[in-house]
């Protein structure tokens, strides 16, 4: 197996886990059609592994599929985690039990990421602090027992300022403006379904105040997930991963979840904390499980043309024949 992505050139990484190709953590594989990939950490391409053993090693991948946690799914795609490798199962839809979440970690990583901000923040602070108070003569003790949160204050307000960029600005149908949105202008915004295009989102224009508009596709997402992200670090309260993940287990999946939440009409700041969170994490897998299945079908189209070139080994058609035939047998008995 190549240790380089063939699209970058970049370094691959992880040791390929149950596959045994020696490389890979992120692993994509088609049991249905024979394809295994190793997807690049740095481009997200997928590269197509060797057809040597390859029926093996899906084997193998497909048992520690089956012992993973499925973190989000499509009709085609799933995502599932299994001990520090990402598993994406792609092909004929399956029976998915989405029971699993891996929200304690992501919360984790967004703990991290704000602390790297406070941290040197902090430091910056207390010296500065340090340095106003001993040339006024004031108390140190105050000042430096303040500054956690007032960094903290800071790191909210620079989320909220982020820009949320869109391929087109929004122009409200109200006022006729151009809507120049920060993550913190998304506070009033609504979650709202329709039939033609699923999720999508009732702005509120920061000019006249009224409903001016609605994203839908990417755009919807990209924007919610922006916001979300403000107002559950601004507003969050006391969450707790694993209550949140209740939720979306309780409301059947992370579809579902987006669905209630629209029904209800409420703007994203009335959201309760809770649920506020666990409507972030179902969009994230949302759109994670999105791309990857976008991935995939490119993947796919060179999969097809480059197997059908090298495959001059004719046994290798029977060979998936009887694997086909085996994993038939295998889901009818399983029910
Ligand atoms: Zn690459
Ligand atoms: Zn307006």
């Amino acid at each position: 197996m190549y240790r380089t992505c063939a699209f970058c050139n970049g370094k691959l990484d992880g040791d390929g886990g149950p596959t045994d190709l020696g490389v890979g953590r992120r692993l994509a594989f088609d049991e249905w059609k024979g394809r295994l990939w190793v997807i690049c950490p740095r481009c997200s391409r997928w590269n197509l592994a060797p057809l040597d053993d390859r029926l093996e090693r899906i084997e193998a991948l497909a048992r520690a599929a089956a012992d993973g946690r499925v973190a989000a799914a499509t009709d085609h795609v799933a995502l599932i985690r299994w001990h520090g490798y990402d598993l994406v199962r792609v092909g004929k839809p399956r029976r998915l039990e989405l029971a699993t979440w891996r929200y304690g970690e992501r919360l984790r990583a967004r703990r991290r990421e704000q602390l790297k901000f406070v941290v040197p923040m902090t430091v910056a602070a207390v010296g500065l602090a340090v340095a106003v108070n001993v040339a006024a003569g004031g108390s140190v003790g105050v000042f430096v027992w303040n500054t956690p949160r007032l960094v903290r204050r800071i790191y909210v307000e620079m989320v909220g300022r982020r820009k949320v960029v869109l391929v087109e600005p929004p122009i409200c149908e109200r006022c006729g403006s151009v809507m120049l949105l920060r993550a913190r202008h998304l506070e009033r915004a609504r979650v709202t379904t329709t039939a033609r295009e699923g999720m999508a989102l009732l702005l509120t224009c920061p000019s006249c105040g009224a409903e001016g508009t609605m994203l839908t596709g990417s755009d919807a997402q990209f924007a919610l997930r922006r916001g979300l992200t403000y107002l559950n670090l601004a507003r969050g309260g006391r969450q707790r991963a694993e209550d949140a993940a209740r939720l979306v287990e309780g409301a059947g999946g992370p579809h579902q979840l987006i669905h209630d939440v629209a029904r209800r009409e409420l703007t994203l700041r009335s959201l309760a904390p809770d649920r506020r969170l666990a409507l972030e994490m179902a969009v994230d897998e949302r759109a994670e499980v999105e791309e990857l299945e976008r991935q995939w079908k490119e993947a796919e189209e060179i999969a097809e043309i480059a197997d059908g070139m090298l495959s001059s080994d004719p046994g290798i058609d029977e060979e998936l024949r009887r694997l086909r035939e085996r994993l038939d047998q295998k889901k009818e008995g399983s029910g």
